[in-house]
């Protein structure tokens, strides 16, 4: 008997999503020494001082569980973003709170939108309920809003927006956000995935919109600008009415004591934060410096990484600069396969990077 035909049809037809290779995994299969990862977003800087203490604190409450309410943490993000504590739903990372919403908006007859070169998460979360996808074409690599509005059916339960979107960088100004907020009937939820936000400039623009929009929710997380990927804490900023649904759902206690803890400690960290931005700003300009003087086009970035077009077969160029120890992330999975998804690190890495790229595309030719 085959276990995989008793499986929901919609599960057994899940392609798992590829997470970026870990450190451990290339040095065992490589046997290089030296390794550099820049290939999951992730903060180069470490962690936050004030989150580590946080943690050493928290390590004294491990027996208990945790608030399963998240009262503190809810408490700090309320008073930042000037919400309701109501109005927040907690994650095991923001992962866990597009899959909540997409288990409580959307059914099998449901139709749900996304962009072409989009977060994998989202066609990923809508396949497993068994929602028909709906890829809308991009345009210059990013969400084309106008079409997706067009690709609104009386069947559309869910649309998704990444700003900046993920792996592409590439960001939709707040008035066409805006627009689109309007234009689009209210029965559609709307998700805003703003997990980089914190590297732009406009950093709480779209929360005054949850005022008018009671089918808008807001994602943003402490993976990439805080630093806290390992911990797995996101959170999503909606009406009440919503947020108490995703409550009801949600697992008492997804969120842990040590990361909740840390999360409140990183929040109040704005030097961390400052130093975090600037570290991702100069690296930003040394790539683009660098794929300058080595003729290759990118696409322009407002995140923490940035997509290069090595005009070849992107898997060959990967697959040279995980010999040389560096690790990026090949996004032809993404529709961009002569793409390489470089996330910004240190400025040593980063020239270390841009030589091993440098070589691979000699070797290549
Ligand atoms: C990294 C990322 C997230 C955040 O994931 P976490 O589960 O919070 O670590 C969400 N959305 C996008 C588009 C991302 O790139």
């Amino acid at each position: 008997m085959n276990l995989c035909d008793l499986a929901v049809d919609s599960i057994a037809a899940l392609q798992p999503y590829v997470p970026g290779k870990p450190i451990e995994e290339l040095q065992r299969q490589y046997g290089v020494r030296d390794v550099i990862k820049l290939a999951s977003n992730e903060s180069p800087i470490g962690p936050s001082q004030a989150a580590l203490a946080a943690i050493a604190l928290a390590t004294r409450d491990l027996t208990r569980y945790p608030d399963g309410n998240g009262f503190t943490l809810k408490q700090a993000l309320a008073e930042k973003f000037q919400l309701d504590a109501g109005q927040i739903t907690l994650g095991n990372g923001s992962n866990d709170v597009l899959e909540l919403i997409a288990r409580c908006f959307v059914s099998p007859v449901d139709e749900v939108i996304f962009s072409q070169h989009a977060f994998a998460v989202y066609p990923l979360v809508a396949q497993a309920i068994g929602a028909s996808l709906v890829e809308v074409p991009a345009k210059d690599f990013g969400h084309d809003l106008t079409a997706m509005q067009q690709a609104i059916t009386p069947k559309t339960k869910l649309v998704f927006i990444a700003n900046p979107n993920n792996p592409t960088g590439t960001y939709v100004a707040a008035n066409e956000i805006y627009g689109f907020l309007q234009a689009i009937p209210d029965n559609v939820i709307v998700v805003l995935d703003e997990a980089y936000v914190e590297y732009g400039d406009n950093e709480q623009n779209s929360i005054d919109w949850l005022k008018e929009f009671p089918n808008l929710i807001i994602c943003r997380t402490f993976s990439k600008a805080y630093g806290l990927a390992g911990l797995r804490v996101g959170f999503a900023l909606s009406s009440p009415e919503i947020a108490d649904l995703l409550n009801r759902l949600r697992q008492p206690f997804n969120v842990n004591h040590l990361a909740m803890s840390a999360a409140i400690a990183a929040l109040g960290d704005e030097d961390y934060l400052q130093r975090a931005k600037q570290v991702n700003a100069e690296g930003m300009q040394q790539y683009i410096e660098g794929f300058n003087k080595l003729g290759l086009s990118y696409i322009p970035s407002k995140a923490n990484f940035i997509c290069v077009d090595v005009a070849t077969h992107a898997a060959d160029i990967y697959e040279k600069l995980l010999q040389q120890g560096v690790i990026v992330r090949p996004v032809a999975g993404y529709g961009l396969p002569t793409h390489l998804r470089i996330s910004i690190g240190l400025e040593h890495e980063n020239q270390r990077c841009l030589e091993a790229l440098e070589n691979s595309l000699a070797e290549a030719k």
